[in-house]
């Protein structure tokens, strides 16, 4: 069931060992999923991408966490998503951050953590005071005090918050 390797050139150091391994697999509510992994042997370059097969419309997908259960929540979160928590203001766009993961709620929030204390180091003072405040907020809802409601926007439709209690809008029409 392995498919052929497939070796391409590497878009950072130009030579012809970029190996991608394709790898497909099972996940509840979605069907299923392809995993791309690129890793270059020459210069250790690494580009990870996911494909949902049988979902490919735009999608906005809202999930909104309340307490220590809802860290375990999946997420995939393809290349192209933009994810933000509407309740501090804290987004991560595929621009800056175009790599795709498959984790979950709390490994979002150790991601939004990581930005927010390299933020920190650059800060004055009084930008410190907001950003900690959200690291607050963040601790609340990790607690199970606050609630916190997650938003991924996809264009490509390859992301997914894997609860029943995911709100799906598809963007390209109503229904
Ligand atoms: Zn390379």
């Amino acid at each position: 069931m392995a498919e052929p390797d497939l070796i391409e050139i590497c878009p950072v150091c130009g030579q012809k060992s970029l190996r991608t391994i394709i790898n497909e697999t099972e996940i509840p509510y979605l069907g299923k999923i392809l995993l791309y992994t690129s890793v270059c042997s020459n210069c250790g370059y690494r580009h990870n991408d996911v494909i949902l097969l049988d979902q490919k419309r735009p999608v906005r997908i809202e999930f909104k966490a309340s307490g220590p259960e809802d860290l375990k929540v999946r997420v995939i979160r393809s290349s192209n998503a933009k994810i933000s928590i509407s309740e501090i203001g804290v987004d991560i766009e595929p621009v800056l951050n175009g790599e795709s993961f498959i984790s979950d709620i709390e490994g979002v929030l150790f991601r939004i953590l990581n930005i927010m204390s390299q933020l920190l180091k650059d800060s004055n003072e009084d930008k410190k005071k907001i950003i900690i405040e959200k690291m607050k907020k963040i601790a609340k809802m990790r607690n199970g005090i606050d609630s916190l409601t997650f938003i991924v926007e996809d264009p490509s439709g390859n992301s997914a918050i894997i609860s029943e209690r995911a709100k799906i809008t598809y963007l390209d029409q109503g229904e």
